[in-house]
């Protein structure tokens, strides 16, 4: 009898153990950087993030509507010295927000929990200056974690590095063959872009910025092996996106390219994936995820949905962020499902650090 007993006060004391466990990992999942806990934090949802220890809020359970704008990407030029048959964001427009107008609607964004910045066109460093203006008020005033930008390469000069490289953590460059007759067809420049590409690597390095390349797996690239070249590049990430159609950009009504002989199944985007997913770097990312998992501010500070259907929101600029927020179809557990929250600050390398890629 009394061994019985024994057994019972074990099993006891093991539930006790294991309730203190889920317990522990429920209170760290809805704690907020480690600091003081008030009600409000309570309700909020923390996604953990994808491959570091940061958490973030995405949006808050106590008021459904109210959805946080953790990463923002904002397309503020259409205008580009490319022409990328494909291209989804095209020079509809030569508009320009003026800059302190921009930096207003940045810190209504700011206020409302943006945390990483993207500037993205269009070409930005067509307006290079404005770019490292936007940069710089985004880490020394906002005090966002992470500004990037993304870029066709072509324009970048050292001294942007040297005057504005301390405020951006993040330099993605595109980069969709490295075959420069490929990248002729696709639009991509002139027969320079791989030359070039090396070289902005060499300045992130020198300059402690993160280097990233993103692709458009398209019709004349999706056959490439691009595994030897990327591991030698050593970028951050390699984000890889199956070229997709926006409507009124380049497909349907009104739009300034035909992006119909880019498109590829979803099959062959697999088999781009599957060739690639040795990679720890590479980060592929199909059409659904695209739609809905951005949030896009375009060059009037209007979210847009880039999904089948194009919608434009009212411009932060005159209305509230959080009414113009929900005027768009931004999916919250979508944009985490993509890892869109993952180590944006300049601290780390990656995707060569593996030894069995490095050649
Ligand atoms: S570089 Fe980018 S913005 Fe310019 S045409 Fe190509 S896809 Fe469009």
């Amino acid at each position: 009898m009394i061994e019985y007993w024994w057994h019972i006060a074990l099993l006891a004391i093991v539930f006790w153990a294991a309730k203190v466990c889920i317990y522990r990992t429920q209170t760290k999942l809805l704690v907020v950087n480690g600091a003081n806990q008030d009600e409000e934090d309570a309700n909020k949802v923390i996604i953990p993030s994808t491959n570091v220890s940061t958490e973030e809020t995405v949006f808050d359970l106590k008021k459904p509507d109210k959805r946080i704008p953790v990463s923002v990407n904002f397309h503020f030029t259409r205008k580009c010295n490319y022409e990328c048959g494909f291209c989804f964001h095209t020079a509809k427009t030569s508009h320009i927000t003026p800059l302190e107008d921009a930096k207003r609607g940045l810190k209504k964004m700011a206020d409302l929990g943006m945390k990483k910045l993207n500037l993205s066109g269009g070409e930005p460093f067509l307006y290079w200056k404005y770019v490292g203006e936007i940069c710089k008020y985004c880490k020394d005033v906002l005090k966002l974690e992470s500004v990037s930008i993304v870029s066709n390469g072509s324009l970048i000069k050292e001294r942007f590095f040297k005057l504005y490289g301390q405020y951006l953590d993040i330099l993605a460059i595109s980069v969709d063959s490295f075959d420069e007759e490929t990248n002729i067809k696709i639009g991509r420049g002139t027969g320079q872009h791989t030359a070039k590409l090396l070289t902005i690597s060499d300045w992130c390095s020198s300059h402690n910025v993160k280097f990233k390349l993103n692709t458009v797996v398209n019709r004349y690239n999706h056959a490439e092996d691009f595994g030897q070249i990327i591991s030698s590049l050593n970028p951050t990430r390699w984000k890889c996106f199956q070229v997709l159609s926006v409507d009124t950009e380049n497909t349907g009504h009104n739009s300034l390219r035909n992006c119909a002989e880019f498109l590829i199944s979803d099959e062959e985007f697999e088999n781009f994936c599957t060739r690639h997913a040795h990679l720890s770097c590479f980060v592929p990312e199909s059409n659904f995820m695209m739609k809905s998992s951005y949030i896009i501010l375009d060059e009037k500070m209007r979210f847009l949905n880039k999904g089948d259907v194009y919608k434009e929101s009212e411009s932060i600029l005159d209305v509230d962020v959080e009414q113009a927020l929900i005027e768009t179809d931004w999916e919250p557990d979508v944009f985490v499902k993509r890892g869109g929250v993952y180590d944006w600050t300049v601290d780390k390398p990656a995707c060569g650090d593996d030894p069995a890629l490095q050649w």
